[in-house]
């Protein structure tokens, strides 16, 4: 490894083929200097092994969110950014940026019926065939509400489709599909990748946008790609939420089993796998049903919080430095479950000690090089991903230098220490103005760009970069593809395979002596040079035309 990369860097400082292989409608990059290379080329992967090791460490009790073993971890982060001598971006000239959270139960008290015209009340069991959050965070709310079918319950202009059509909802409980209408065009909602607008997480946002009290989505197996059990275990327990932020939020945002929708559609005196195909044409308007929805929620509410750690390496150009891009890696993990018998710790050494490790170790790069870029550099380690994106949707929503002056973030995730990587993946960059530089840059150290083999799963809206984009930010996440030296392809992929299967969120992410973090160090070189790149092109990176998140981007936050 070390020799062909040394390789490498011998055609990165002669060759002038650099920025000559952009794309000639990209604005040209500064090419890096070699200040830059050589703290580039020190990036080290037994520093990389060290953070891992520590962060995943027994004593570190799974770096829960808001649980003492993820506030050491944040104090780690912070303290190694200052003896890199990085500013302090988080709150009050500390590097930690407070983000303050609720964590909902819903509890057993709680009611949900369904009554027809003819006063023929159905009570359903909870957690077999509906499961609610109350989003208000409340400890107990009622709602007596008519029942509207919006379809899809998406408004999506960009593709000409609108489930609402202007129909007023306000106070109403919408009952919609899960997903988005199919097709194998991809300029409908992408053909068949997932967008945005197939999550349920917009179904509910858009719903308390347009002032619906509840939000009720049906399961279908095949349409949700997911089994009722995941619904199920996905909704139960504690839920965590950011505090409420004036941001429109629904008393029951629930599921229920496509058999009870089917009842419920009845009492109506109307058929569901009617109403279904109906909400497949774009003509479709919504259906006011004659049932109507009796709720009442109890919630066990529990404040707490955690932290964001930021630190800021300021830029050397007097007028791009108000601009940055920004790095970004969670550091928190599933924390300790003192209940369980047998070891009870969830390490998170992949998942994603990994990560952070890359991320200082980037952070470190930056702050040994004589010479810096032009545009700042943020480096965020961020709270409460694996509670929903919380931290990072937070600092989307809270950032330290204004997101619209935010060239491009960089998120690091599960970054496996399994040796020299061939390809990278970085999808959602092919999405942004900046992918031919991303395409020369791969190509310069000789790594396969690979596709995304499951759009359609959604990936894109499941990991912190998505916050950052959701708010404008042209962000995707950097990590190894399959392929790595000495090995085939099936054998990175029985790798993954067997991770997903034995250790994702288990106890046993964790570090092992014998783990190779070669890949976490080219990944972290990879990512450097991509950010140096950003950080001294001319012009800010944006959002192709007609992206989803181009909107964001050019509202100017
Ligand atoms: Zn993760």
């Amino acid at each position: 490894m070390q020799k062909s990369f040394a390789l490498i860097l011998a055609i990165l400082v002669s060759s002038t083929a650099w920025s000559q292989q952009k794309g000639a409608s990209m604005p040209t990059a500064t090419r890096m200097s070699s200040a830059a290379f050589s703290v580039m080329q020190g990036i080290n992967p037994e520093r990389i092994r060290a953070h891992t090791r520590f962060l995943s460490h027994d004593l570190l009790e799974g770096r829960g969110a808001g649980q003492r073993g993820g506030d050491v971890a944040a104090e780690y982060i912070a303290t190694q950014f200052a003896t890199y001598g990085l500013k302090p971006a988080g709150d009050k000239g500390s590097y930690m940026q407070r983000v303050p959270m609720v964590g909902i139960t819903t509890l057993p008290e709680t009611r949900f019926a369904f009554s027809g015209p003819r006063d023929d009340a159905r009570d359903l069991k909870y957690l077999d065939e509906y499961v609610a959050y109350d989003q208000t965070q409340q400890a107990s709310s009622d709602i007596s509400a008519d029942i509207v079918f919006v379809g899809y319950g998406i408004e999506a202009p960009e593709y000409n489709w609108d489930d609402y059509k202007g129909a007023d909802v306000k106070g109403k409980v919408l009952l919609m599909l899960v997903s988005e209408p199919t097709s194998d065009d991809p300029k409908f909602f992408k053909g068949r990748a997932l967008t945005y607008y197939g999550r349920w997480t917009y179904k509910y946002e858009e719903a308390a946008r347009k002032g619906a009290v509840g939000a009720i989505l049906i399961h279908k197996t095949d349409m949700a790609s997911y089994g009722w059990d995941v619904v199920r275990n996905s909704n139960s327990g504690e839920k965590s939420y950011l505090e409420l932020d004036g941001t429109p939020k629904l008393k029951a945002a629930a599921w229920i089993q496509l058999g009870v929708a089917a009842d419920l559609v009845k009492k109506s005196g109307l058929d569901l796998s009617k109403l279904m195909a109906d909400a497949l044409s774009r003509d479709f308007k919504p259906v006011p049903l004659q049932t109507k929805l009796s709720a009442h929620i109890v919630s066990k509410v529990r404040p707490f919080a955690a932290n964001n750690v930021i630190a800021l390496l300021p830029g050397s150009d007097a007028k791009r430095k108000d601009e940055a891009v920004m790095y970004s890696a969670h550091y928190d993990h599933l924390g300790i479950r003192p209940d369980m018998p047998g070891d009870n710790i969830y390490n998170g050494a992949d998942d994603n000690a990994t990560g952070c490790a890359v991320l200082l170790e980037i952070a470190h790069a930056f702050s040994q090089a004589a010479q810096k870029p032009a545009r700042s550099i943020l480096f965020a380690s961020v709270t409460a991903e694996e509670q929903g994106l919380l931290g990072s949707e937070y600092l989307g929503k809270h950032p330290p230098i204004p997101a619209g002056k935010i060239t491009l973030g960089l998120n690091f995730d599960d970054l496996p220490p399994l040796g020299s990587p061939e390809e990278v993946e970085v999808s959602g960059a092919e999405r942004t103005t900046f992918f031919s530089i991303v395409q020369s840059v791969a190509k310069e150290f000789r790594l396969e760009i690979r596709p995304d083999a499951r759009p359609e799963a959604g990936h894109f809206y499941r990991s912190d970069h998505f916050s950052f984009a959701r708010v404008g930010i042209p962000s995707f996440s950097v990590n190894e593809g399959m392929k790595f030296k000495g090995h085939d392809e099936a054998w990175g992929l029985a790798q993954a395979a067997e991770f997903t299967d034995k250790h994702y969120h288990q106890p046993s992410d964790e570090y092992h002596p014998e783990m190779d973090f070669t890949a976490d160090a080219a990944i972290a070189r990879f990512g450097f040079a991509l950010g140096w790149e950003a950080a001294s092109l001319p012009k800010l990176i944006g959002w192709e035309k007609g992206d989803e998140f181009e909107k964001a981007r050019l509202s100017g936050n």
